[in-house]
């Protein structure tokens, strides 16, 4: 008895048992789909643990945020960025002149920018010289400030394909690039470049399903994967845990890939009827990245922005996502938010909700979006993907109600990871 009472006195004084309170005017409840009030909630180390009415008074030891003025939400989650690169004069080129650790020290910055936007959790969704895998290690040993990540590493397309890495290279430039480098032809090679993935250290796997805009070659929809092909690199991806996601414009490539059972649809752009009917059927995400559309049919606009090949492209399929979405929406498939931070600058993430909003998802949708809903596309809902006990601590706070005013999730005023707060 009096060693428990000597113990309980120690632990008491020693700050590494003491608790972390946040006092929150405002709190959103995802899974209810309700504004709470007044509520104070207890963080020990990495995860919260309890959620309680009012204001508690924090003990001795412990230490107290005070953000009674303004509104906390769950941390929020993109489904798809590119961390190891960004738009800009020099993206073209850059994959000649420099160097894996130039990729990498601007993606340490991209983390550190989309973390402070308020996403505490993202799935990168392909990358260059497997960059973001090393940015994910460094992410989770404390080394760089960024989100959680759960990456793809290098995508996996078919020769020529979207994620060919040589695409427009002069011919001696060009080489013949394998499974290895994610680029298949046939069943075994499918096979081989998911495994490749997963002896990388990738978390999720990502297909071009389609062609694409940014890649330079002509089409940005015709299929680029055989059924067997596609179906090959579902079934490996299953034997190791692995989410996956296709990137796909046309119709004929989507289907292909939801027949094959992948988890998500990113862009989704000129989704048929019968794809929305087979998404149905087989409980597939839809994450439409809308902002990347908006970017891109803009910039479409500026002679010499993007080579001449992928203009046309970016003006015609660019455009197209917002409606696509509204229409995806309206017939009730399963969304999960997602940008494509890459082909707009790292940051501007929230914009999306905005977009969103605007095609006709009610606000409380839109955040589901980004919270509950990505969190069980990557199976952490264990983990993340609302406020309650037992979750990690990874919170944002926003000065005003998001339900009555999305816009105000552009500008978080607070940003907490894992019970560390990043933004105060
Ligand atoms: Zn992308």
């Amino acid at each position: 008895m009096k060693i428990r009472l000597v113990l309980a006195a120690l632990l008491a004084q020693s700050p590494a048992f003491a608790d972390t309170l946040i006092h929150a005017g405002h709190w959103l409840d995802v899974d209810g789909g309700r504004m709470q009030g007044a509520a104070t909630l207890r963080i020990q180390g990495e995860r919260i643990v309890a959620v309680t009415d009012g204001f508690q008074s924090a003990g001795p030891g412990d230490t107290l945020i005070d953000l009674k003025a303004a509104t906390l939400l769950p941390g929020l989650m993109d489904m798809h960025t590119h961390l190891t690169e960004e738009t800009g004069p020099r993206r073209y080129t850059e994959g000649f002149t420099d160097n894996p650790a130039d990729f990498a020290f601007r993606s340490a910055v991209y983390a550190e920018r989309t973390l402070l936007a308020g996403f505490t959790t993202v799935r990168d969704l392909g990358d260059i010289h497997r960059v973001s895998i090393a940015l994910r290690n460094a992410v989770n040993q404390g080394l760089v400030d960024g989100p959680r990540i759960y990456t793809a590493g290098k995508s996996i397309a078919t020769t020529g394909g979207h994620a060919d890495p040589t695409n427009g290279h002069a011919e001696h430039l060009m080489g013949n690039p394998g499974p290895e480098d994610g680029v298949i032809n046939g069943v075994a090679e499918a096979r081989q470049a998911v495994r490749q993935r997963y002896k990388d250290g990738s978390d999720v796997i990502k297909i071009t399903g389609t062609g694409g805009v940014l890649s330079v070659a002509k089409d940005g929809r015709r299929p680029q994967f055989m059924d067997d092909e596609v179906q090959a690199i579902v079934d490996t991806a299953k034997d190791y845990g692995m989410v996956v996601a296709v990137h796909a414009h046309g119709a004929e490539g989507m289907k292909r890939a939801i027949r094959a059972g992948v988890d998500s649809v990113e862009h989704g752009t000129y989704m048929d009827d019968e794809a929305i009917k087979l998404m149905k059927q087989h409980k597939t995400w839809y994450v439409p990245t809308i902002s990347a559309g908006k970017f891109v049919g803009e910039k479409a606009k500026i002679p010499g922005y993007y080579p001449e090949i992928v203009r046309p492209k970016a003006a015609a399929i660019g455009p197209q996502i917002q409606a696509t979405f509204a229409k995806a929406y309206k017939a009730g498939i399963k969304i999960a938010f997602g940008t494509d931070a890459a082909v707009y600058p790292h940051g501007g993430n929230a914009k999306e909700f905005g977009y969103m909003v605007e095609a006709g998802m009610p606000p409380l949708e839109a955040i589901r979006s980004a919270t509950r809903n990505a969190a069980q596309l990557l199976h952490i809902e264990a983990d993340a993907g609302s406020i309650a006990a037992g979750k990690w601590a990874d919170l944002v706070a926003v000065d005003s109600d998001p339900l009555a005013d999305i816009h105000v999730l552009e500008s978080p005023r607070f940003v907490m990871k894992g019970g560390k707060v990043y933004k105060q």
